[in-house]
């Protein structure tokens, strides 16, 4: 595995790899790997030649209140994750790379970037397309796995995919999950035990609506009202909110077809966890 700290170094290995034809696969993080983003890189894996991973903490992304300088950056461990997981190059750029003083334009996501996530992170999207427009700028690869853990962003990427006419696929991998069902993030170290615990009802609350969809229920808020109870059954936790929308649009659906989705948001101490599952596959 090769460590590239440079754009120009980044795009000059590119063009060596894909002169001897190689497929180019292409995994966006912020660093602190776990399984959830090393499935990423074996998904890549299975269909790419060259698999280039980025670890950018990316500012743009983090609001003023928000935990961007305690951000997990354990280097040498990522290293090693990542070659360990098949990681060919490495590109890890420093912000003064990325973003220069006189830089003048960001990507918008419109309505799709002002519900759910974006209503309670203003300007989180803007900063997570322009930085992920960049990076396929810049490794210009023919396709990029996302976790369908952060859906409504995966939901983003693909639409600038479309309306930019960017020329890569998005390709949607499944959510990693702890034993006990939580979803797997970077911030779950930062729950105390008792907070731990509490953490499961995020994944609860959704599995309750999606049985409750799998035994005929389609009206979007009984599922809506059955997943909340779940989650604040412990008379603590509080959702952010609990919802059932359509995948592609994040608008919220009346009655559940197909492509839906429960998405679920709630504030445990200081740490925000998210969570979604999918309705009318197999996936969860
Ligand atoms: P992050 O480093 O948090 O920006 O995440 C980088 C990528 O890893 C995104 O595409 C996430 O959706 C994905 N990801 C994070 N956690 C998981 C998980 N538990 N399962 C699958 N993918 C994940």
């Amino acid at each position: 595995m090769i460590v590239v700290p440079a754009i120009a170094e980044m795009r000059d290995a590119i063009a060596r790899a894909r002169a001897t034809g190689a497929r180019v696969g292409f995994v966006p993080t912020m660093g602190a790997l776990h399984d959830g983003h090393l499935s990423l890189v074996r998904r890549a894996r299975t269909d790419a030649q060259v698999v280039v991973m980025s670890i950018f903490v990316n500012p743009l992304q983090f609001g003023p209140a928000e935990d961007l300088s305690r951000y997990p950056r354990p280097v040498a461990k990522d290293d090693g994750l990542a070659r360990d997981a098949g990681v060919d190059f490495l590109f890890r750029p420093g912000t003064a790379e990325m973003y220069s003083e006189d830089r003048a334009i960001t990507v918008s996501g419109g309505d799709l970037a002002s519900r759910w996530e974006g209503e309670v992170r203003p300007g989180h999207f803007e900063g997570v397309l322009t930085v992920v427009a960049k990076l396929f700028n810049i490794v210009q690869p023919d396709f990029a796995v996302f976790g369908q853990k952060d859906l409504q962003q995966s939901a983003l990427v693909k639409a600038m995919v479309r309306d930019l006419d960017m020329p890569l696929e998005i390709v949607l991998a499944p959510i990693v999950r702890e034993h006990d069902g939580l979803a797997i993030s970077s911030r779950n170290r930062y729950l105390a035990a008792a907070d731990r615990n509490r953490a499961i009802l995020l994944h609860e609350s959704l599995a309750a609506a999606k049985v409750a969809f799998d035994g005929g229920e389609r009206n979007a808020r009984a599922l809506e009202t059955i997943g909340r109870q779940v989650l604040e059954s412990d008379g603590v936790l509080h959702a952010d909110y609990f919802a059932i929308v359509n995948s592609a649009t994040f608008e919220p659906v009346e009655t559940v077809a197909w492509g839906a989705a429960a998405i679920v948001a709630a504030r445990i101490g200081t740490t925000r966890l998210i969570d979604n599952m999918s309705f009318g596959d197999d996936e969860g």
